[in-house]
């Protein structure tokens, strides 16, 4: 091992490799489980050093766990003893905005923060959002696929990808950094790369789409009698705002309540009594027309009572402190730890009858647990926060196999990782994880690329 850092640190200099106590100073995963029981941490500033790194620890065998923002949150960055962590962090150069084109050429530590400020400047818009925003990098969004708050509008991860420069497990590079939405010669090979959770190569660059700003938003919570006057809600919306609807997330009674009440926020917006919640966003360029529009939509809704209540944001503050009611994680994780949490999606039609049936089996076994449902509605994509209840297996099994009958997936967006990888069959057929090892086998032959997680050889 001593052999093998030394020539690391050949490549990379004294910056670009830590091996003393700041190794272990540092978290292994978002979840904060434990201190990083990793060998050494490696920090590329070039895909150059990265391919070199990588060719040494092919030929070594040494296995490497490629580290983005660590907030993923399916475990996929987690380490073990003698693991090699490749950090991207300081590979986190905007190097091109083109404004004519409206994309963005990235390397892979970049802060999504940074980067979406980078593109307001120009009155262009990055579109993935989501909580973490202020840590999480390009590398980890798109090894992750993230999804987020505006996919109901502008698609996941995957769909802002023009171009991505990868480096295989042995070093080669793989390098596509095409700037246009077309390419049909020969199979699309980056979109193997995305969502694969670093277990089939780094990704060290990207090309990404960028969006025409919307100068104006209007922000909402509205209170629903029913889940279907949700889904009408959902569908007209749609309909009504003329594809301006750019985010949609429900919020169950059990959510809100704790959201409002239990979190020292005690911050009602509306009345705490309705079943469900829906925080609706809307974008516009003319911010006279969209609020007027945004009125006139949720005046008629309100009269044909498929909404019952609602709170309009007046200010940025209000709607930021909606979001921040929406979006506050922690305020769960302090308050409900062990904190068991799902990120499943399944057909619109089925959803309020598979969650009304996993908290009454929830209920009947876990008598004092709390059972918070949200999330991503306008995608399918739902979150549950279960606690506090010390008996992971137990509970995954409930949610998952009751997920089965449905066909959903028991990874919406955050990925598979360790903490999904037992329930993967629950939603890929065999062939498909038989398909998901050969490419596996063909782009890491010797297993060294975080191994384990996904799937097993
Ligand atoms: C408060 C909060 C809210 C969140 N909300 C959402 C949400 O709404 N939607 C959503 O989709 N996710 C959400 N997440 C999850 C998380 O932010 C995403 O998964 C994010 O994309 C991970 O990026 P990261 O840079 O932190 O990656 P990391 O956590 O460091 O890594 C994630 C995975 O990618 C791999 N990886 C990292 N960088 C690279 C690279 N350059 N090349 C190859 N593999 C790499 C890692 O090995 C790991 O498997 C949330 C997380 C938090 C903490």
């Amino acid at each position: 091992m001593q052999e093998l850092l030394q020539k690391i640190h050949e490549i990379v200099g004294d910056n670009g490799l830590i091996a003393d106590e700041r190794v272990s100073q540092r978290s292994n995963d978002s979840w904060g489980q434990g201190s990083c029981p990793a060998v050494a941490i490696v920090r590329p500033t070039t895909t150059e050093e990265v391919s070199q790194v990588m060719a040494l620890c092919h030929a070594a065998g040494q296995t490497v766990v490629p580290h983005g923002g660590l907030t993923g949150l399916a475990l996929g960055a987690q380490c073990k003893p003698g693991d090699l962590v490749l950090s991207l962090e300081r590979m986190n150069q905007i190097e091109r905005l083109d404004t004519k084109g409206a994309t963005v050429t990235v390397q892979a530590g970049v802060v999504i923060e940074e980067l979406q400020n980078r593109a307001a400047a120009e009155d262009l818009l990055f579109a993935v959002d989501w909580g973490a925003r202020g840590s999480a990098q390009v590398g980890g969004m798109l090894a992750a696929n993230a999804g987020g708050n505006k996919v109901v509008k502008y698609g996941m991860a995957r769909a802002q990808v023009l171009g991505l420069e990868v480096v295989l497990a042995d070093g080669r590079v793989m390098s596509n950094m095409r700037e246009t939405i077309k390419d049909n010669s020969g199979y699309d090979l980056k979109q193997l790369f995305i969502g694969s959770e670093g277990t089939l190569g780094i990704i060290t660059r990207a090309v990404l789409r960028l969006w025409p700003s919307a100068p104006a938003r209007q922000t909402a919570l509205v209170a629903c009698n029913d889940f279907d006057s949700v889904l009408e809600l959902l569908n007209c919306l749609k309909q009504t705002l003329e594809g301006k609807l750019s985010a949609f997330e429900a919020l169950w009674s059990s959510f809100y309540n704790f959201m409002t009440t239990e979190t020292g926020r005690n911050k009602e917006f509306i009345k705490a009594d309705y079943p469900y919640y829906v925080l609706v966003e809307s974008e516009c360029v003319d911010a006279e027309r969209g609020r007027e529009q945004f009125l006139e939509v949720l005046g008629e809704l309100l009269e044909q009572e498929v909404i019952v209540d609602a709170v309009i944001a007046e200010t940025n503050q209000q709607a930021a402190d909606l979001w921040a009611m929406r979006d506050d994680i922690d305020a769960m994780v302090e308050n409900l730890s062990p904190l068991i949490a799902y990120d499943i999606s399944l057909p619109l039609r089925d959803m309020e009858e598979y969650t009304r049936r996993v908290n009454e089996m929830l209920a009947e076994k876990y008598s004092s647990h709390t059972c918070l449902t949200f999330g991503h509605l306008g995608d399918g994509n739902i979150h549950f926060c279960v606690g506090p209840v010390d008996d992971k297996p137990a509970v995954d099994k409930l949610v998952y196999s009751l997920l089965q009958e449905y066909g959903g997936s028991v990874s919406a967006e955050h990925g598979v990782g360790l903490g999904r990888k037992n329930y993967l069959h629950y939603c890929r057929s065999e062939v498909e994880v038989e398909m998901m090892r050969a490419m596996k086998r063909a782009f890491d032959p010797t297993g060294i690329l975080n191994p384990g997680k996904i799937i097993d050889l």
